[in-house]
């Protein structure tokens, strides 16, 4: 707290990223990153850039200029990667700015603006934090008991919807087609659905094209998880002409260079890898299953995934937060959420074959260890 802080800066609730730490080693399981490298196009593309700087030289390089403000190659080169085009493209600094963009420009904010804007309970936290920036009253139906998304309850009264598909942290899919029924229903209602397809590559069907048929669906991507380019901060909204020109409206309302001239350049190279990705994203799932199936047999209880993690929740009497700190300590990170339903649940994110069995030798470990602790209080 602070009295320079004006009202809404003291009001407001930001989002608290998972921990990247700092000089230890850990097996880092907790970020959803990928565990293998990007496309070595990615890399050759920024370090083309980086040898242009001469020093010395008055007028070496590309660095002192700004970048394309409207980002065309990379548009371009996502256009073509999705079969859109480049006008429906809208690239931002990471899809969570893409999202807080969105959200400001799509949903009406303040009570009197009819319906709430809707989400399941249980989804990416970040999803209230932009409610909250952009004073948009919002309701959070909550998820079956299976951590299915009901979607008959995202079809009243409501100023637009947003899902993430698969969803996070549990790693659930919706079938394509009750989407786009979806789609259509807000559509009758001039209200935008945000599809959330941060993790689509691992295992689900996307919606991108279906943005030629629905003028209100807005699909959002990121090259951080399924191009392994967190580090590099690209993130992306296809969605019909005028959509996308909202964004930019917001956009331009902020910072007209939200990507530098190394993130375009690594991530145009980037997404013109398709076949890169593929290939090491098929890696991650085969890794994903047999992973689930291992933790199926200590009796974890695991969450269908079509993502490039596992919700799972370690057997009766370990506890979620217990269970996560003696990972910790142990040298592994995952990501635990303490809100209501999900607190005994772990999200792991799925790394190498040798980062999980790493994971799974200290389950295993664990676990019979606090049967032995179990055992001894109860004087076996
Ligand atoms: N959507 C979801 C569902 C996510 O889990 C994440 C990653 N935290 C993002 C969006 C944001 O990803 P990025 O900003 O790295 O593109």
């Amino acid at each position: 707290m602070s009295i320079f802080w004006n009202k809404r800066t003291a009001a407001l609730s930001p989002y608290v990223p998972g921990e990247q730490p700092g000089s230890r080693k850990f097996i880092k399981l907790n970020t959803n990153e990928n565990p293998y490298p990007p496309s070595p196009r990615a890399a050759a593309a920024i370090e083309q850039i980086l040898a242009e700087q001469k020093p010395g030289e008055s007028r070496g390089g590309v660095l002192r200029l700004y970048p394309d403000p409207l980002c065309g190659e990379f548009r371009t080169a996502a256009a073509a990667a999705h079969g859109v085009k480049p006008e429906q493209v809208f690239p931002g600094n990471g899809s969570d700015e893409v999202l807080a963009f969105a959200f400001g420009a799509f949903f009406e904010s303040g009570e009197k603006a009819g319906g709430p804007l809707l989400f399941p309970d249980i989804t990416y936290s970040f999803y209230p934090v932009y409610a909250g920036l952009w004073d948009i009253p919002y309701k959070t139906p909550p998820l079956r008991d299976d951590f299915s998304i009901a979607l008959e309850d995202y079809t009243g009264p409501s100023r637009g919807v947003i899902i993430a598909n698969p969803n996070a942290p549990t790693g659930r899919v919706l079938p394509p087609e009750s989407l786009r029924r979806l789609a259509e229903t807000l559509e009758e209602r001039r209200q935008v659905l945000i599809l959330d397809e941060a993790y689509v590559s691992f295992g689900a069907e996307s919606l991108d094209l279906r943005i030629k048929d629905h003028p209100n669906l807005l699909v959002v991507h990121t090259l951080s998880k399924s191009a392994a380019l967190a580090g590099l901060r690209i993130g992306y909204a296809i969605g019909n002409e005028a959509l996308i020109e909202g964004l930019f409206r917001v956009r331009d309302s902020f910072n007209s260079y939200t990507m530098d001239r190394l993130a375009l350049a690594g991530g145009t190279a980037a997404i013109s890898d398709g076949a890169y990705y593929r290939d090491i994203n098929k890696k991650v799932i085969a890794t994903r299953e047999r992973t689930a199936a291992a933790l199926k047999d200590l009796g974890f209880t695991v969450i269908p995934s079509a993502a490039n993690f596992l919700f799972t929740r370690p057997p009766e009497g370990t506890g979620g937060a217990g269970f996560f700190q003696a990972l910790r300590n142990r040298g592994i990170l995952v990501r635990r959420f303490a809100t209501p339903r999900i607190a005994d649940y772990l999200r792991v994110s799925i790394g190498t074959d040798e980062d999980m069995d790493a994971f799974l030798e200290a389950c295993r470990s664990l676990i019979v260890h606090s049967l032995h602790e179990d055992h001894r209080r109860r004087g076996f």
